[in-house]
């Protein structure tokens, strides 16, 4: 992607394997998220990780706090569509039992799991099964001695803090490594990460931690991760919501779809924000088209947009659109007019009318339409709007005559 002031470079990584995915080095950046299930429950959690994996997650994160939770890995690990990581917060050993279990992936929090010997055991271990770890460092749970040397949750206790953790991997020779410095402050995580970033070719993992439930979550979320993805760091990403992970998946494939970091999988929907002019609740409209495509794979630009008269005009780019006029919705493809429906049928000739184009293009689309038949419609309703409410949807001229007599006042 060419854009002026964005280069589209990437900091060059090495590259590690999660599973049968790669991450760093090239490859494409990868959506993670974590199941909020009990592990032990293995239907449940099989259940969750299909859903997001359908809603574009990549490697999924269970939780491996108890000797249950490492039983249910081991059935969930064949199962999974995607690779499974399991978190370790605590206990080195649960980190061995999770291995054995047959996991693609390691999270160690440095912070919780200190002692030199325990840390070595299970990167031997790693390296001996060729599995990755994150050395996932978070500002909330840093070793006590670095917070209390740097004088609190800084940029450089953080990087310090992964460092270490390399260090004693690289005394028992293991560096499949990926690297997350995590906080819920945006400046501090966006500091921390540029500084990794500057010290290591490690591949890193992107979050802002705790960031709460939507939309502020997702909001901060996205400006820390965003921030960094668009100044070229950052090889895997996560957003940590407070709501239903699926949400997360979500949110973090759209984001890479939104900077151009990974092909379009689903419907992107711009719609316009309406105005005086629109013909329909276009809120309602779109959001009864995001619930029509839902899942759907058909990585078309759709528009929804208020009115015929500058509607298919502005959203002109768009594969497939519909604008409203005169209670009657007028489809129309890369800004051409096709066809003309009745209102209460707008959204589903918009999903009929995608489908067709994601089967047999934009050229079949328009050749199987009345072209001059719509466009002769779309213009009657354009200057029968024009006529009612004129070229001033915002009545700036009473307005004007307004601010002109109370300013004589
Ligand atoms: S002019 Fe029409 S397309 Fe533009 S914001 Fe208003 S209603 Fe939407």
């Amino acid at each position: 992607m060419k854009v002026e002031g964005w280069s589209g470079e990437r900091r060059s990584t090495r590259q590690i394997q999660v599973g049968g995915v790669a991450v760093g080095g090239g490859a494409p950046i990868t959506v993670q998220s974590m199941t909020v299930t009990k592990t032990a429950d293995v239907e449940g959690t099989l259940q969750q990780i299909y859903a997001l994996a359908a809603a574009g997650c990549d490697i999924v994160r269970c939780t491996c706090n108890e000797p249950e939770a490492a039983v249910g890995l081991a059935q969930i690990v064949p199962r999974s569509p995607i690779p499974v990581i399991a978190d370790i917060h605590h206990q080195y050993k649960m980190a061995l039992a999770a291995l054995e279990a047959g996991v693609h992936g390691l999270r160690l929090n440095p912070g919780n799991i200190r002692r030199p010997e325990h840390i070595k055991a299970v990167a031997s271990e790693c390296r001996d099964r060729a599995v990755p770890i994150r050395i996932g460092v978070n500002a909330g749970s840093l070793d006590p001695d670095l917070y209390e040397r740097h004088g609190g949750a800084t940029p450089e206790a953080m990087v310090e803090s992964a460092q270490r953790e390399l260090d004693y991997f690289a005394e028992v020779d293991f560096d499949l490594v990926k690297i997350s410095v995590k906080a819920s402050s945006v400046p501090l995580m966006v500091e921390a990460y540029r500084q990794l970033a500057e010290v290591t070719d490690h591949p890193l993992h992107l979050g802002v931690t705790e960031a709460g439930p939507p939309p502020a979550g997702l909001v901060k979320a996205t400006a820390g991760i965003a921030t960094l993805l668009m100044e070229g760091i950052g090889d895997t990403i996560r957003y940590s919501l407070t709501a239903d992970p699926v949400e997360e998946a979500r949110a973090g494939r759209q984001l890479l779809e939104a900077l151009g970091l990974r092909e379009r999988k689903n419907v992107d929907l711009i719609a316009c924000p309406s105005c005086g002019r629109a013909e329909i609740d276009v809120i309602d409209v779109a959001r009864r088209a995001m619930e029509a495509f839902g899942e759907r794979q058909i990585p078309l630009q759709v528009a929804v947009m208020g009115c015929v008269v500058n509607g298919p005009g502005e959203a002109r780019e768009a594969d497939i659109g519909i604008a409203a006029g005169n209670k009657r919705g007028h489809l129309f493809v890369k800004g051409r007019n096709v066809a003309v429906v009745p209102e209460d049928e707008m959204v589903s000739s918009l999903v009929e009318w995608a489908e067709f184009i994601h089967e047999h293009g934009t050229d079949a689309a328009i050749a199987r339409a009345d072209t001059e038949r719509a466009e002769r419609e779309a213009a009657r309703d354009r200057s029968q709007l024009l006529a009612d409410k004129g070229d001033d949807a915002n009545d700036a001229s009473a307005r004007i005559v307004e601010i002109g007599r109370r300013l004589d006042a």
